[in-house]
């Protein structure tokens, strides 16, 4: 028996938050019985569960890394009609999934998703403290005192950020920019650039490289790939 929002959600319906709210707001039914409960549990191979009264099937589950491109939303859809990532998977990848996390509309590079919640759930709640690569291109050069100050927190307004790897990738030799590797272990709000703004070196540009283990590789920008089950495995 699992809980029902976990099912709906492993099932592909949508995230484990707004399954619950589709439970709740009474559109799910188990065996033909109207359930708002949210602890209510079901056996999702013998009873028949139905959202808005269409029975759910069982999804394959699916785990596709892509390189989000800069200008272009984390969303499946935008009521302001800007790029989506959808419109850069919808010829290739038929069912549902949604992205692990979020990336700025500026910011570019890698963004897992799946329809997998559980992994879902895990890689983003911060217990589990899953690291996270940028490249942060910066106005002009810190100071190793700043990369210091990075790694060992920086006073932001919602609290102190917890420790952080950073160092130098590139430093352009005219020293009006640079480029700062930073590995974090939250997912807060626009973290890296209110980290840099915090040591007054705004970003330029930035880009994730690396989350949960997982890289870009060759993957070209705007293109995506499934997992391999060898990298799947990893993530678990
Ligand atoms: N930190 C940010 O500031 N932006 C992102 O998109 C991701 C992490």
């Amino acid at each position: 028996m699992e809980r029902l929002q976990k099912i709906l959600a492993n099932a592909g319906i949508a995230s484990r938050r707004k399954c619950e709210e589709l439970i709740a707001a009474g559109h799910v039914t188990v065996n033909d019985k109207v359930v708002t409960e949210l602890g209510a549990k079901a056996d999702p191979n013998v009873d028949v569960i139905a959202v808005k009264g269409r029975p759910i099937k069982r999804e394959n589950k699916l785990y596709i890394l892509f390189n989000k491109p800069k200008g272009v939303i984390t969303t499946m859809t935008d009521p302001k009609g800007r790029s989506t990532v959808h419109d850069y998977l919808k010829k290739d990848i038929k069912e549902r999934v949604y992205p692990v996390g979020r990336l700025d509309y500026d910011t570019e590079g890698l963004l897992l998703l799946t329809n997998d919640g559980d992994l879902a759930h895990m890689l983003t709640h911060p217990k589990h403290h899953v690291p996270k690569t940028y490249h942060a291109t910066v106005e002009r050069v810190p100071h190793g005192n700043d990369l210091e100050k990075l790694k060992r927190g920086i006073k932001l307004e919602d609290g102190m950020t917890a420790p952080a790897e950073a160092e130098y990738h590139d430093v352009d030799p005219d020293g009006k920019y640079a480029t700062i590797s930073l590995t974090i272990r939250e997912g807060r709000n626009r973290q890296v650039r209110r980290m840099f703004e915090a040591i007054h070196h705004p970003v330029i540009r930035l880009k994730r490289i690396s989350f949960a283990g997982l890289t870009l590789g060759g993957l070209q920008r705007g293109k995506h790939r499934k997992l391999t089950p060898a990298e799947v495995q990893k993530l678990r």
